[in-house]
């Protein structure tokens, strides 16, 4: 097999999905804890360096509080490359998670076993199906008591429209919490509070039969289990690859992230099934990840490590070939050959040089905001990924200046920062206004901050009596002008200069919409 191929193939590449307070860090600490154990294993001298790599990893977390390092974390596991892409779990970088989305291969759903599908969940569940993103299922803090398991799992199945399998199923919950049971091998591994660091630690019986788990868990208890079993059986979808794969189905799995239970069954059965790199659309054709030219997308801009430089990392995907350290690259949208020198690669342990990527992996490339989000690098073909989602904002403010002197310094600073994928940049065709549009208001606070920062713009944002944006499409050369001319005074350019209706309110929008058939009110737009 090709080198590309086999690199290939051993990429997982995935993303955390969950409600706010779920266990996501949680569960993400101990996935890189198995990333370092393994490699670890049979050697005193490893062991110290993955300890400390861990420590020193988490240290530069607290630091930097939303940090570059973060945001990709990259660890080998049984033969295989994981990358975890970080999604912001602050409500307000909604639309950075949703990009974040469209860089993975398959997404893990945390789900808190005492509240059951919640309300973030759902939108990134949307998120998701836009893509038919393959999704497993971790219902995590069994050690507390919470729903029974077969009521979440129809739970899941009707909030969320999609199949469960179960894996591994708990025997008990709570304080009478004694372990899981490995559907598909018949195992049954034991719960033991701050031990199950590593298979290695836990107490495995072979099966149900085992006469010593009888012993252990007692004869009311391994009753109960079957029977519970039976009906689980009967009420539940056994796991079915290409439906999981098509993102019809998930596989589910029990556990407690902090204790670190159900953890290793979960990445175990992850990396054997989730999937590799798949083809990616573009605006000529489709790519495949085993083509040896290297192609990839801009998802993520993260700006400032360093404020007096104005210096912007840009996280790309790799989508086909393989980037080595110094190689230059076709930037398509300035039509310009970029050297790609001191690319970074994102080890759990470190912030490291690249030496080298491959599809799946995210590498960052520092530039000074030549970058854009949705932008393609290849070795000189001219195409474009497609479906990177520009989300229509949900708030809006008008942009008020202190010192009118600053105009240019304003609108330079506006269109840079929302360059980043977090705010959009909105000029009615009708005002000189500036409006900002974000997903969440504590956005607005962040680039008022930077604007005075970066830029020595000192602004405010003002309320404006804006309820939502529609980029507009017509295939209709003459409608669209006519639309145009009767709704001026709500319409504006984005920072693309693609024209974008803003409603005053929802009823507004509504009646606009039935009033012009002919027209496209788009919630998203996609980066061109
Ligand atoms: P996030 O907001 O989804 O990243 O959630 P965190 O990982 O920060 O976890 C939220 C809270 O739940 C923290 O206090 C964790 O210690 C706690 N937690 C996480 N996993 C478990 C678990 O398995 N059992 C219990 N009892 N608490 C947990």
């Amino acid at each position: 097999m090709s080198e590309q191929r086999t690199e290939t193939l051993r990429r997982r590449t995935f993303a955390i999905i969950s409600h706010p307070d779920a266990g996501k860090t949680t569960l993400t600490e101990k996935l890189l804890l198995f990333g370092g154990a393994i490699q670890m294993a049979g050697s005193v001298k490893g062991r110290k360096a993955a300890r400390h790599a861990t420590s020193d990893w988490m240290a530069l977390e607290k630091e930097r509080g939303i940090s570059v390092t973060s945001s990709v974390m990259q660890f080998p596991y049984a033969g295989r490359i994981v990358n975890l892409l970080d999604t912001p779990g602050h409500a307000d970088f909604g639309e950075d998670t949703y990009r974040v989305l469209t860089a993975v291969d398959s997404a893990l759903m945390v789900i808190d076993v005492a509240k059951g599908v919640e309300e973030r969940t759902i939108k990134l569940m949307e998120v998701c199906r836009l893509r038919d993103t393959p999704i497993m299922s971790f219902i995590n803090k069994l050690d507390r008591e919470g729903k029974e398991p077969i009521e979440l799992l129809d739970e899941i199945e009707s909030v969320l429209k999609i199949q469960c399998a179960p894996i591994t199923w708990p025997i008990g919950m709570g304080k009478r919490l004694k372990g899981v049971v490995h559907l598909l091998t018949g195992e049954v591994h034991l719960y033991e509070s701050g031990r199950n660091f590593t298979r290695q630690d836990s107490t495995i019986f072979a099966s149900l039969d085992d006469p010593a788990l009888e012993a252990s868990i007692g004869a009311g208890m391994l009753r109960e289990l079957r029977e519970e079993l039976e009906l689980v059986e009967g009420a539940s979808h056994p796991f079915d690859k290409a439906a999981y794969l098509a993102g019809r189905q998930t596989p589910v799995f029990f556990g407690s992230a902090v204790n670190n239970f159900g953890v290793q069954l979960l990445l175990d059965f992850f990396v054997e099934h989730a999937p590799s790199p798949k083809p990616r659309a573009t605006t000529t054709r489709e790519v495949q990840p085993t083509e040896e030219k290297l192609t990839g997308f801009v998802f993520k801009i993260q700006a400032n490590m360093d404020p007096q430089h104005r210096d912007r990392v840009a996280f790309m995907r790799v989508c086909s070939g393989c980037f080595s350290a110094g190689m230059k690259a076709f930037h398509v949208r300035s039509g310009k050959e970029v050297k790609l020198a001191n690319a970074l690669t994102f080890m759990a342990s470190d912030r490291e040089i690249a030496a080298e990527a491959w599809p799946g992996d995210v590498i960052g490339i520092h530039n000074h905001g030549t970058i854009s989000i949705g932008d393609t690098f290849t070795e000189g073909e001219n195409l474009s990924f497609t479906g990177i989602p520009n989300f229509a904002p949900e708030l809006f403010r008008r942009a008020r200046l202190r010192d009118p002197l600053k105009m240019k310094q304003l609108q330079k600073g506006l269109a840079q920062l929302s360059e980043e994928g977090a705010t959009q940049f909105f000029r009615p065709l009708m005002s000189n206004d500036l409006i900002l549009g974000a997903v969440g208001s504590l956005q607005f606070d962040v680039v008022a901050y930077r604007l005075k920062d970066e830029y020595g713009v000192d602004a405010g944002f003002e309320q404006v009596g804006i309820n939502t944006a529609r980029w507009i499409r017509c295939d209709n050369p003459k409608k669209l002008e006519e639309f145009r001319e009767k709704n001026a005074m709500n319409l504006a350019l984005d920072a693309a200069g693609e024209l974008v209706y803003l409603a005053p309110t929802r009823v507004n929008l509504q009646l606009t919409q039935e009033r012009w058939p002919e027209v496209t009110f788009a919630a998203t737009r996609e980066h061109a």
